[in-house]
């Protein structure tokens, strides 16, 4: 039986508005693709974007969130905002917000409460860097950045949740983490979740690190992997909608 995948587009800071719709003039889901498919643009963006959501079946996503509710706050966009324009799901804890705006374990449970409170599912991203991995320290840094899992928990929101596995050396780079990789951080994940939680169901756990047509039905086969958060390759159209026909 082929498995129903989760698969979300991380824009990051590209397109403009004519980008965008130049991107829809070309992009279709295939025909029966029975994946959660979510896209998530740049915040002016989103409600060009939420206007081909129903046709394509597709649902919006945001990039970033405040870690405050509203107010005088400059610059920032909050979880209230987002839902209110359509946004479902937030990514939470990106590798370039963990490393370019230092967003931490404490700044990170913040933007989840936010998000909990104005009922948006968040994406949570994860990953060790390469320094981490080659120093025997990948599984106290997941363990680290999974700590923000508590939000949930106190909520009793699980549903609300879905995990990203990205290794900060495969994003963006080309290189992909082997299927071996892959499948045994996974599992990683899954174990450490449930000692944590015991008894709650293991949230769901994409992939992501340069996810390409090539590599994605492979990936997509690993019984731990629930589909993939895919960064440039959600950029092309094309390569996309290959990525979606995944079974
Ligand atoms: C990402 O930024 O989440 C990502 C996975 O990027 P890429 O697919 O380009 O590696």
């Amino acid at each position: 039986m082929s498995k129903k995948g989760i698969i979300a587009a991380n824009w990051k800071m590209n397109f403009t508005l004519g980008e965008v719709q130049n991107f829809f003039e070309k992009f279709s889901p295939p025909h029966l693709c029975q994946h959660h498919i979510i896209i998530a643009p740049q915040f002016p963006l989103l409600t060009i974007v939420q206007s081909y959501a129903q046709k394509l079946h597709f649902f919006l996503g945001a990039q970033n969130c405040s870690t405050e509710k509203k107010g005088a706050f400059t610059g920032e966009t909050s979880a209230e905002v987002l839902s209110s324009v359509g946004v479902q799901f937030v990514i939470v804890g990106h590798s370039e917000r963990r490393q370019y705006f230092a967003e931490e374990e404490d700044i990170l449970s913040k933007k989840i409460q936010q998000c909990l409170a104005a009922n948006l599912s968040v994406i949570f991203c994860i990953g060790e860097t390469l320094h981490e991995r080659q120093n025997g320290k990948l599984e106290i840094t997941l363990k680290r950045q999974l700590s923000c899992l508590q939000e949930f928990h106190d909520k009793k929101l699980w549903e609300k949740l879905i995990i990203a596995y990205e290794p900060v050396w495969a994003i963006g780079t080309g290189k992909v983490a082997t299927l071996q990789e892959v499948q045994e951080v996974h599992q990683f994940i899954q174990a450490t979740f449930q000692s944590s939680y015991p008894g709650e169901k293991t949230p769901p756990i994409l992939y992501g690190g340069s996810v390409n047509p090539q590599n994605a039905q492979e990936l997509f086969n690993l019984p731990s992997v629930s589909g993939f958060l895919v960064g440039g390759a959600s950029l092309k159209p094309l390569d996309f909608g290959t990525i979606l026909a995944v079974q």
